[in-house]
């Protein structure tokens, strides 16, 4: 970064060592530091008001000219005031200042001050304490946005608004703009040196928005750099090609025919495989499209060319269908395969490190099948050659980080939950290659879907009664209750997008409590086989209710969300939704493709007392719409790129960085194309030679990501 601002803080002229502390305290280390400290807001100060237009809830800015001597006071003991009359055109107003002496020679009868404060009445005329002033002069126009700084300990607003503006005056113009020129110009962004004059010194509204557009775009632009480098970085030879990737035994096998979008993606993975580069790819696709089976072609390839796989699933229930899904047909080709979940016996555990690590080929385990426990030290791979994941979208960078870094060199294929928009997987997956399964499985039937309120509750039972009459199975899903929705402090006024606003102005309807609801249920239903599922069970507990579920020994299954994860119950025919309203569009059409796997006709029911408009109309669209992607991308244009990254707090974990002015809901436009500035400029030049500067400070803030990843 350009020389002078480099310089640590206490060089500036004017501050000291007491100053450059709290300003280390609060962040701030280099002069160029100081110049990232933005402003929180901004008075608005250009509008000028009269005395009599102003009102008295609301700070004004007034244009008043001194017509009293100002006159002391001492009021009790350390307390002393003065005061003195100003007036414009509308009336008189008498200001006081407290305990600021040394001010008193400033106001000069006949000397005009804009003052910026709340302006009371008195009597017949107005008051004013201690407002905030500036003098006027004649031909110079005065600031109308005057930025207001947090609040940091040790640093009055005052000084810091000065030492800003002693960097700014400082050199601004040497600040050398690290944004390659031809970026800035198809960007049509602002110098660097003007966004940072601006967005502490604002000419004027128009002007700050640009500065801001220039900064935020900076920050996408960081963050964009830093996944497509951190992609390149993982990228660069050493891994094992794979290149017995015939598969056709596996074909065969299958009882259906891979869709031509199945066999588009395996020759991807295939041919990403076969270079000595560690594949890095996301397969993309809707509920049910057939991503797994993928895998299974890519974990084969992996093993016939001698090297092992893993597949990593978020949750137990998850791994151990995969499990019980791919076993056999590895089986069947003369491959074993373990399952590694944390409920695995201490000893199977250690059989299962023994088997991995054994370096003769013919004795070693080839795939292990598992959670988070594959994450643990004891599991060592003699030859690992892919690490499968399968993503719920809260799984993350983080994990994903986790493991590649065990396994470098190793191929990393990921299997994404659910549909995502295409803006969002930049973001989540910038440093993957994305293949997408478009086509779904023939003969897939269409869930039927029904949005209902309350009204309708005697004929949801009656059709409960009618489907578990005739063997079929049933899942209700009651939204959680969830401690964090009250209990966390953290919410900052940054993370209140104006997306949310609709839906929290609408009154929401009461939620349904699961375990009060099966108990209901049970009563109304004498007979049908309920059992309650929710997140506080123990995980041995979910486990072994979902497996009694799957088995066929519950007929109704009432839950919170902890099914959303793709568990495959062919039988089960019927999703309830309570509250319907108070899930993402994602998350329902996710719930929704959890019936409708097996023959049986299956319907989905969404219940909902939500009367507000825009509730009704996202219900609409789930009932109207069965492409995942159609859905994904209403649910990020209604309810904003929270749902994706599972709330706010994970927003912030996506990559690791924290955002502090851009806004994810509102910049996606710019987000992507500070990507696609990332990739041709990486593409063009790779070692970011032509920009000084610019890869010093992508490793300082990645750095700091990392460390805060690991
Ligand atoms: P998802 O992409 O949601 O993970 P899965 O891989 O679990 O979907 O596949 C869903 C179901 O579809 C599985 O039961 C799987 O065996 C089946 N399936 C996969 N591919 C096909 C296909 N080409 N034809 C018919 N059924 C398929
Ligand atoms: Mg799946």
């Amino acid at each position: 970064m350009s020389e002078p601002f480099d310089k640590p803080i206490w060089s500036l002229y004017g501050v000291g060592e007491v100053r450059a502390a709290a300003y280390n305290k609060a962040g701030v280390y280099r002069i160029l530091d100081l110049l990232y400290y933005f402003p929180r807001a901004y008075e608005n100060r250009g509008e000028i008001k009269l005395l009599a237009e102003t009102c008295r809830d609301k700070k004004s800015a007034v244009m008043l000219t001194v017509a009293t001597e100002p006159r002391g006071a001492r009021v009790r003991r350390g307390m002393s005031l003065f005061k003195f009359r100003a007036y414009d055109e509308s009336g008189t107003c008498v200001i006081t200042y407290f305990n600021q002496d040394y001010l008193r020679d400033k106001f000069k009868p006949g000397s005009t001050y804009r003052f910026w404060g709340k302006v009371e009445r008195a009597g017949r005329g107005y008051a004013m304490s201690s407002p905030a002033f500036e003098p006027y002069v004649e031909g110079l126009p005065l600031p109308g946005l005057v930025p207001v700084y947090r609040l940091a300990e040790g640093l009055a607003p005052k000084q810091v608004i000065r030492d800003i503006k002693t960097a700014l005056s400082y050199a601004a113009d040497k600040l050398l703009d690290w944004l390659p020129e031809e970026i800035r110009e198809e960007k049509q962004l602002c110098t660097l040196a003007y966004a940072l004059r601006n967005i502490h010194e604002p000419e004027s509204y128009a002007a700050l928005a640009v500065a801001k557009r220039r900064l935020v775009f900076d920050e996408l632009f960081m963050y964009s750099l830093g996944l497509v480098l951190a992609g390149k970085r993982q990228r660069s030879g050493g891994a094992v090609p794979c290149k017995s990737n015939d598969i056709s035994k596996l074909i065969r096998m299958l009882p259906f025919r891979l869709t031509n979008a199945q066999l588009r993606v395996i020759n991807e993975i295939r041919a990403d495989m076969e270079r000595d580069i560690p594949m890095r790819r996301i397969i993309v696709g809707d509920v049910g499209c057939g991503k797994t089976i993928c895998a299974a072609a890519a974990m084969l390839i992996a093993v016939q060319s001698g090297r092992q796989a893993a597949l990593m699933a978020p949750t137990e229930i998850l791994a151990r269908q995969h499990f019980d899904d791919l076993a056999p047909l590895f089986a069947q080709l003369g491959i074993g395969c373990e399952l590694l979940v944390g409920a695995t016996p201490q000893a199977k555990k250690h059989r299962i490190y023994e088997a991995l690590a054994l370096t003769e080929p013919a004795l070693r385990l080839d795939i292990v099948i598992g959670t988070h426990a594959l994450l643990s030290e004891g599991v060592e791979f003699a030859a690992e050659g892919l690490i499968v994941t399968d993503e719920q979208q809260r799984f993350g960078v983080n994990q994903r980080a986790a493991l590649s870094r065990k396994n470098e060199q190793a191929h990393v294929l990921v299997m994404s939950a659910t549909p995502i928009p295409r803006s969002m997987a930049l973001v989540m997956y910038g440093d993957l290659d994305i293949s997408k399964i478009d086509q779904m499985p023939p003969g897939r039937q269409r869930v039927d879907t029904f949005v209902v309120d309350e009204s309708y509750r005697a004929r949801v039972d009656a059709f409960i009664k009618k489907l578990t009459g005739e063997g079929g199975q049933v899942y209700i899903v009651c939204p959680a209750i969830e401690e964090a929705e009250v209990g966390d402090n953290e919410i900052s006024l940054s993370d209140i997008t104006l997306s949310d606003l609709g839906r929290a102005a609408e009154t929401q309807p009461p939620l349904k409590a699961v375990e009060v609801y099966a108990k209901e249920l049970a009563g109304r239903l004498p007979g049908v086989k309920i059992e309650l599922l929710h997140g506080k069970l123990k995980a041995a507990e979910k486990e072994r209710i979902m497996q009694s579920f799957a088995a066929g020994e519950i007929q109704v299954l009432v839950s919170t969300t902890v099914i959303e994860v793709g568990v495959n119950v062919p039988n089960a025919c019927l999703m309830i939704v309570e509250n319907a309203e108070r899930f993402g569009l994602s998350q329902l059409h996710q719930l929704r493709g959890r019936v409708g796997r097996g023959g049986r006709k299956s319907y989905c029911i969404l219940i909902s007392d939500a009367t507000g408009e825009a509730a009704r109309a996202r219900l609409e669209t789930i009932r109207t719409t069965y492409d995942g992607y159609l859905i994904a991308e209403a649910d990020l244009r209604l309810r904003g790129p929270g749902d994706f990254f599972g709330g706010a707090g994970a927003v912030r974990q996506s990559g690791g960085l924290r955002f502090r002015l851009a806004d994810l809901c509102d910049d996606i436009g710019l987000l992507n194309s500070a990507m696609e500035a990332a990739r041709a400029l990486v593409g063009r030049d790779p070692a970011l030679d032509s920009c000084p500067g610019l890869r010093a400070e992508v490793d300082r803030m990645f750095s700091d990501a990392i460390s805060e990843i690991s």
